[in-house]
């Protein structure tokens, strides 16, 4: 018993020592510091142990140790790690070319991205890529994922769940529920924890009274809740009300409204792309009223519960897009919390990642302040994740993920292109190094 102790301690310490001599520590002294709601900090001193900050003061108010690598960033300014909610590596580029991915990865990084939320890939795949990036194999931010719960014609049909579930079969896969009657709640979310999942999504064709179930099994297991804001053949309320943390996309919101067809609320799926698209566009766009109490009452459910509307504002048909503004500039009057999603692949043509247009565009759309969407994509970014206590804002015990930028971001949002350098765990990556 005693030696097990003793071993236990040693191995322990062994653990710790390789992981501070990986990470080290480091001083950034000067720099002024985003903090949200509230004012900037100006000249400050972050201190960075063992990949967490360890500290945060007025610089030369504290003595610096002699081993701390000190890094002069007078005139810089640091925000914490920006947060893509919306993601999909896992579904189709990951299977097909993890070569690929890892340039994608590598971009997020360099970028400034410190943390993804894939919405409904191979678990597996993920959950590999996520160890390699860990032990440092390859670049990369935090991958987070999801277990997709769907109806059995989408599970049986869609081309998305076969290609994820690609040598096991849907059924052998824990990180895809079949939404049937019999469903055992408590070991399809068992299942989801063994595939290393952070929450459930609700795809397609899952009723309100399934989603609640899942819903409160998953959160007295610690894993998150997340939607299409429509989860046919229920409106958007009925799923918000069956607690859910997060829901997606902005044209969810269209069949919250009393004047669209109820007949077109139909579980779609990608096997048929025109069937997908009517059941997101409803047939007479015309028909859609930002001003109707239905969804006024909507919002405010939304508000009594803390649900986060990740966006996934931007795309590329203009008049689809102007709808999108229309809604989300009435969710903002209502002061829902937006995260910003992309749902895009990055392009690889860029050499940034697609969620800085997504921020860039809720700014020059007037949808948020540039202090508003850097929130957005970071602090409300973890909340989606349910890792706000670790991650989302620069503050003494939080993790020491964070971007440093040559210019103020909340002047002009397209500052935060200035990139310096990317923290992630205390682990530097130089922009000027990306290649
Ligand atoms: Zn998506």
């Amino acid at each position: 018993m005693k030696t097990k102790f003793l071993i236990s301690i040693f191995l322990f310490a062994i653990s710790n020592l390789a992981f501070a001599q990986s990470s080290g520590s480091h001083a950034l002294i000067g720099v002024d510091v985003f903090q949200g709601e509230s004012d900037e900090l100006q000249n400050m001193t972050i201190l960075i142990e063992d990949g967490w900050i360890k500290d945060i003061f007025p610089t030369g108010s504290k003595a610096l140790n002699d081993t701390v690598n000190k890094i002069n960033l007078t005139g810089y300014y640091v925000i914490p790690g920006l947060i893509d909610t919306h993601v999909h590596m896992g579904q189709k580029r990951l299977p097909n070319s993890p070569e690929a991915s890892r340039e994608e990865f590598k971009k997020w990084i360099y970028s400034g991205v410190t943390s993804v939320r894939d919405m409904g890939g191979d678990a597996r795949l993920l959950a590999r890529e996520n160890q390699f990036i860990r032990e440092k194999k390859i670049p990369g931010p935090e991958i987070y994922f999801c277990a997709t719960v769907g109806s059995s014609d989408m599970i049986a049909k869609d081309l998305r769940i076969s290609r994820i579930t690609r040598g096991i079969g849907s059924d052998k896969a824990g990180y895809v529920i079949e939404a049937k009657e019999d469903l055992d709640i408590s070991e399809s979310v068992s299942m989801a924890l063994d595939s290393k999942v952070t929450g459930l999504k609700f795809y397609a064709g899952v009723n309100a009274k399934l989603v609640k179930a899942l819903s409160d099994e998953a959160h007295k297991r610690g894993l998150k809740s997340w939607a299409h804001f429509t989860v046919f053949p229920d409106r958007p309320i009925e799923i918000v009300r069956a607690g859910v943390d997060v829901v997606s996309h902005v044209w969810g919101a269209f069949w919250q409204d009393q004047d669209v067809d109820p007949s077109k609320r139909i579980p779609f799926t990608h096997t048929d792309f025109k069937g997908a698209r009517s059941a997101i566009f409803p047939d007479d766009m015309s028909l859609l009223n930002t001003d109707s109490q239905e969804l006024q009452l909507l919002f405010e459910e939304m508000k009594k519960r803390n649900v986060i509307w990740d966006l996934t504002y931007v795309v590329s048909n203009p008049k689809t897009q102007e709808i999108y503004r229309k809604y989300a500039l009435a969710a903002s009057e209502a002061g829902i919390t937006f995260s910003t999603g992309t749902d895009y692949f990055n392009d690889t043509s860029q050499s940034f990642p697609s969620v800085f247009t997504q921020i860039e565009r809720l700014v020059e759309d007037g949808i948020l302040s540039t202090r508003d969407a850097i929130v957005s994509a970071t602090l409300n970014g973890a909340k989606v994740i349910g890792i706000e206590k670790t991650h989302g804002t620069i503050e003494k015990g939080k993790i020491g993920n964070l971007v440093v930028l040559k210019k103020n971001p909340v002047e002009n949002i397209m500052n935060l292109r200035e990139i310096e350098f990317t923290m992630k765990a205390g682990e530097i990556y130089h922009r000027k190094s990306f290649k």
